[in-house]
C-alpha cells in the first residue's frame, strides 16, 4: 500500500471532552466496529483502566476510510493515556504519529489538560487539527471556546477549527476529511533498510514479547530475522499484524505502517520501548534517536505477602517490559523479607502497579512509603552517594550536606484558583518561577522538591481547584535540603521498613501521628511494647502498644533487665500489615 494513503494520528483532549466518543464514531464510520461493539469503548480494555476510568496503556487501531471519491485510506488511530503520571506515554505514542486531533469541549472550553497535551504535541513536532466538540449541547459556547483556542495557538482560527458533535455524529465526516487533507502522509522510504520504532510492548506468556512499532523506512516480512538494536538481540518474528481492533495477522508491514510484532523473545527485559528494530541482514547501521530514558521520581519497596517471591519476580519482570517507566532492583528487608525496590513516576503510578500485580497476576503485595533519591555528601568522600532506600541514609554525624531532587511543576488552572494554588505550592516549599496567562487560564510554574509533590500534591491541587487544574512536571537539579532520617523502633528493635527521610520541618508532626497510628495497627503481643520514633539519636515521639489481654497489663511493664535483654537480643518479629503503610501515606 502506498504511503500517500496512510495517516497515523492520535486524539488528544482534556478528560471527558469526548475522546472516546469520537474514537468510537470514527471506528463506526469506517466500519471497523459495529455500533453495538463501539458502545463498549473498545480502547479501554484493561481491568485497571475500567477501575480508574483512565486509559493507561496506549493502543492502536487500524481503520479503513473510503473518501467521497472512493479512494481507500489506512487510518491508524493511536490511543493515548490521560493521567499526568503517564505523560511519558503520551509523548511516546505521539512520536509514532504525524498529527493529532485536539479536541475541546464547547461547554467547558480550553482546560488544563488541553494545554498540557497541546504542549506535548508541539514538542513532538506533529500537526494539530483543532476541534470543538459537543456543539449539540445547550450549554455549548462555541465562540468563547474559539477565542480560547486562538489564545492557545494563533494558527487555530475559525476557518481551521472544526465544530462537531461526537455524540450525534455531526461534523465527524469533516473530521475524517481533515485527517486526509491536513495530517501529513508518512514519507518513509520503503526501499531503505528497515527502521521501526518500538512505542509500546507487552509480554504474553505464550508468545513472548509483543511490540507495537511504527515503520519509518523499509519493509517487514513476517519471516524476517529482526534485530532489536539497543541490546543487539536477534529473533525470527513469529507473527506480524495490526489491530482492527482485534489482532489481525498480515504478511508484510512497510514504511508508514503501524503494527505489532510477535517476537517470541522470552526475556521480558530484552526489549525496551524506544528501541529501533531493523533486519538482521542489510540492516540499519545506527538506531533512531529513541526516547529519553525515563527517570523514576519516587522509589518504594515491593514485598510479597506470604512466600510468593518467585511469582512476584516473574510478574515484576513482565510488568516492567510493558511499562517503560517502572524500574526495579532486588532488595532485602529484615521486617519484610526478600522483595524489590521499585522506581515510579508518582504515587498514582505505584498504585497502578500494585493493582496490576493483583488483577493480572493474582499477587498481593506490601508497598512501603515512597521516597525520592537523596544525594548525600559524606565526610571524607569526594563523590556523593545517591540513596534510594532510606535505610542507607548515613548517620547524621557523617553527613556534610544533603541534596534532594527538584522538579519544575507547571500548573495550568483557571484564574480564580490562583490564591489557593499559591498557598498550596508555597506550603510545599515551592518557589514561583513563572506566571503567564492563556485566555481565562493561568500557567504557573513552581520549582519544588519531588518529595513535596510525589504524594498527594496532585490530589490536593485537584481539590483546591475543584478539579480544574492540571500538572506537568519536568526534572530540575538537586538542591540542598535539611533532610533528616527518622527511625522507628518497636519493642526496642529498629524496624527497617519503617525508616523515613524527610524535611526537618515535617518530621515532628509526622512522627507524632505515625506512632499514634502504629499503636493501633501493629498486632499486639502478650507484653506491652513501646514504639519510639527517633531522629539524630533523640526520641522525638513515643507511644505504647497495649498488651493482648487486659489481665496481662499488670505484668506488662518490662523490668530493666528484660528491656536490656530485648535491646541486645532479638530483631523485631513484627508482622507489618499493609494497613500500616497505607496509614503512613495518609499522614502525608
Ligand atoms: P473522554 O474522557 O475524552 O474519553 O470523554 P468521553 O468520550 O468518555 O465523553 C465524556 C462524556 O461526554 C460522555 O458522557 C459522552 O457521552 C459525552 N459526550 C461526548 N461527546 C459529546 C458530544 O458531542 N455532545 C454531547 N452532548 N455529549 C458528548
Ligand atoms: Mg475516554
Amino acid at each position: 500500500k502506498k504511503q500517500a494513503y496512510i495517516r497515523n494520528f492520535a486524539i488528544i483532549a482534556h478528560i471527558d471532552h469526548g475522546k472516546s466518543t469520537l474514537a468510537d464514531r470514527i471506528m463506526e464510520m469506517t466500519n471497523t466496529v459495529s455500533q453495538r461493539e463501539s458502545s463498549e469503548q473498545l480502547l479501554d480494555d484493561m481491568a485497571v483502566e475500567k477501575a480508574h476510568g483512565v486509559t493507561v496503556k496506549s493502543r492502536t487501531v487500524r481503520n479503513y476510510y473510503v473518501d467521497p471519491a472512493g479512494q481507500e485510506y489506512e487510518y491508524n488511530l493511536i490511543d493515548t493515556p490521560g493521567h499526568v503520571d503517564f505523560n511519558y506515554e503520551v509523548s511516546r505514542s505521539l512520536s509514532a504519529t504525524d498529527g493529532a486531533l485536539l479536541l475541546v469541549d464547547a461547554t467547558k472550553g480550553v482546560q488544563a489538560q488541553t494545554v498540557a497535551n497541546y504542549r506535548l504535541a508541539k514538542e513532538a513536532g506533529i500537526v494539530l487539527v483543532p476541534i470543538i466538540n459537543k456543539v449539540d449541547n445547550a450549554m455549548a459556547d462555541v465562540d468563547r471556546t474559539m477565542l480560547e483556542l486562538m489564545d492557545l495557538d494563533p494558527s487555530f482560527t475559525p476557518d481551521t477549527t472544526l465544530k462537531i458533535s461526537a455524540k450525534t455524529g455531526l461534523g465527524v465526516k469533516e473530521v475524517l476529511l481533515a485527517v486526509r487533507d491536513r495530517i501529513p502522509a508518512p514519507s518513509g522510504d520503503p526501499t531503505k533498510p528497515l527502521k521501526a520504532l518500538v512505542f509500546d510492548s507487552k509480554f504474553d506468556p505464550y508468545q513472548g514479547v509483543v511490540v507495537q512499532a511504527r515503520l519509518f523506512d523499509g519493509r517487514l516480512d513476517y519471516r524476517d530475522q529482526l534485530t532489536f538494536m539497543a541490546h543487539q538481540i536477534s529473533t525470527l518474528s513469529k507473527e506480524i499484524g495490526f489491530f482492527a481492533p482485534q489482532a489481525q495477522a498480515t504478511n508484510v508491514l512497510s514504511a508508514g505502517d503501524v503494527g505489532y510484532i510477535v517476537t517470541g523473545i522470552k526475556d521480558p527485559q530484552a526489549v525496551q520501548v524506544g528501541d529501533t528494530i531493523t533486519t538482521s541482514d542489510h540492516g540499519l547501521l545506527s538506531p533512531l534517536p529513541g526516547y529519553q530514558t525515563i527517570e523514576p521520581m519516587v522509589y518504594a519497596g515491593i514485598y510479597p505477602r506470604g512466600g510468593q517471591y518467585r511469582d512476584l519476580k516473574v510478574a515484576i519482570e513482565k510488568l516492567s517490559l510493558n511499562d517503560a517507566a517502572f524500574q526495579y532492583v532486588p532488595e532485602q528487608s529484615e521486617a519484610l523479607g526478600t522483595g524489590f525496590r521499585g522506581g515510579f513516576l508518582g504515587i498514582f503510578h505505584l498504585q497502578i502497579i500494585r493493582e496490576r500485580l493483583k488483577s493480572e497476576f493474582g499477587l498481593d503485595v506490601i508497598t512501603t512509603m515512597p521516597n525520592a533519591t537523596f544525594r548525600v555528601w559524606v565526610q571524607g568522600e569526594d563523590q556523593p552517594r545517591y540513596i534510594e532506600n532510606p535505610n542507607q541514609f548515613p548517620d547524621y554525624h557523617l553527613i556534610k550536606e544533603v541534596d534532594e531532587p527538584y522538579v519544575l511543576a507547571k500548573i495550568t488552572a483557571p484564574n480564580e484558583h490562583l490564591n489557593a494554588i499559591m498557598r498550596l505550592a508555597e506550603g510545599r516549599r515551592g518557589e514561583l518561577i513563572d506566571l503567564a496567562t492563556i485566555g481565562e487560564l493561568l500557567s504557573i510554574t513552581y520549582r519544588m522538591p519531588i518529595s513535596e509533590i510525589a504524594y498527594d500534591f496532585f490530589n490536593e491541587l485537584k481539590s483546591v481547584s475543584h478539579g480544574f487544574a492540571t500538572l506537568s512536571t519536568s526534572r530540575d537539579d538537586y538542591g540542598p535540603s535539611d533532610l533528616v532520617r527518622l527511625d522507628i523502633a518497636i519493642d526496642y528493635a529498629n524496624v527497617d521498613a519503617l525508616t523515613f527521610v524527610m524535611h526537618r520541618l515535617h518530621v515532628q508532626d509526622f512522627a507524632q501521628v505515625l506512632v499514634t497510628k502504629l499503636k493501633d495497627l501493629v498486632p499486639r503481643k502478650l507484653q506491652s511494647m513501646p514504639i519510639q520514633a527517633s531522629v539524630e539519636g533523640r526520641v522525638i515521639a513515643r507511644a505504647d502498644i497495649p498488651p493482648l489481654r487486659k489481665v496481662a497489663a499488670a505484668g506488662s511493664k518490662p523490668s530493666k533487665k528484660q528491656q536490656q535483654l530485648r535491646r541486645q537480643g532479638q530483631k523485631a518479629h513484627i508482622d507489618l500489615p499493609q494497613a500500616v503503610f497505607d496509614a503512613i501515606l495518609d499522614i502525608n
